[in-house]
């Protein structure tokens, strides 16, 4: 079978590799997409993760399971959370795997795993429906966010961003108010709407110091930051306001299928409109990673079918 095979920083090649069969507690998956992640990006351009994820965003069809599984049959259509799944087919343990509804679009459930992500974040922020949310950067990260938060009900969502493509985007979805933090600067805007207030949670979702910046000044006093970027840079970032203002801050950088699954099955919100491309495995970095590397204007969120 063909398979995208790591070999180092801008070096991924399509190679031809020997089938693996399930063990135990494991099934064997027929890919159907597989989404590149940020982090798939992250690794292309500057080197592994200590435990890669790369390539972990797939679903597809069971095509065989190991001994010791029970829940799972061949037929089933499922999630695999598992790197390696730049491939026509993934072994998957079975604790990893997430159902996916008989009656759900292949496209719409492959963004469940970025969707969880948002929900995880959102859920460790402990973010409320009442509350005026601001994110920053609308790329599938920050799109991700919003949806979740539009999926809880809250009300206003303002969003910077310098690309214009996504900032379209973040309008269609339904931000409030979506600006070029390049053009406006991001806290005056949020005090100008929040009566000089600020607001009750800002997420930074972009990875660098600038945004990390406007989010700490935007929050609001005894608010909350919330940090899903990838950072592969330092931040120097103004405690002094940090601590004046009694800000509290979050890492966030795991899941939570269920919840994202909830809302994914409500139909209520359309993560799947961020797919800009479904491309092949072997276009993988042709028409994936050195797209989205050079910030093409027109992609947010590649799938690759094998
Ligand atoms: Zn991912």
């Amino acid at each position: 079978m063909k398979k995208a095979v790591y070999y180092g920083i801008r070096d991924v090649r399509v190679e031809e590799v020997a089938d693996t069969e399930p063990e135990a507690g494991q099934v064997k998956v027929k890919v159907k997409y597989c989404g590149i992640c940020g982090s798939d990006l992250h690794e292309y351009l500057h080197g592994l993760f200590p435990e890669s994820p790369f390539g972990h965003e797939a679903t597809g069809v069971i095509t065989a399971v190991g001994p010791d599984v029970k829940d799972y049959q061949v037929g089933q259509r499922v999630y695999a959370l598992t790197p390696g799944s730049y491939a026509e087919y993934t072994v998957c343990p079975q604790e990893q795997l997430i159902r996916i509804p008989e009656d759900m679009d292949w496209l719409r459930a492959t963004v469940l795993e970025p969707l969880a992500g948002a929900a995880y974040a959102i859920d460790r922020g402990g973010v409320k429906t009442e509350d005026t949310v601001f994110i920053a950067g609308a790329g599938p990260v920050g799109l991700m966010l919003l949806l979740g938060l539009k999926a809880m009900g809250v009300q206003n969502i303002y969003m910077s961003e310098i690309m214009e493509n996504r900032r379209k985007k973040a309008e269609e979805l339904g931000a409030t108010l979506v600006w070029d933090p390049l053009e406006v600067k991001s806290p005056a805007r949020i005090k100008a709407l929040t009566n000089g207030r600020g607001v009750d949670v800002a997420i930074e979702a972009v990875g660098i110091e600038s945004t990390l910046k406007d989010c700490l000044a935007s929050a609001r006093y005894q608010g909350k930051v919330i940090v899903q970027g990838i950072f592969t840079e330092r931040a120097l970032v103004h405690m002094l306001g940090f601590v004046t203002r009694e800000t509290t801050m979050y890492g966030t950088n795991s899941i939570h299928p269920d919840l994202a699954m909830q809302w994914l099955k409500t139909g209520a919100i359309k993560p799947e409109s961020i797919v800009t491309s479904v491309i092949s495995l072997v276009d993988i970095f042709k028409n994936g990673f050195d797209v989205l590397a050079a910030k093409n204007e027109k992609e947010i969120k590649i799938l690759v079918e094998p």
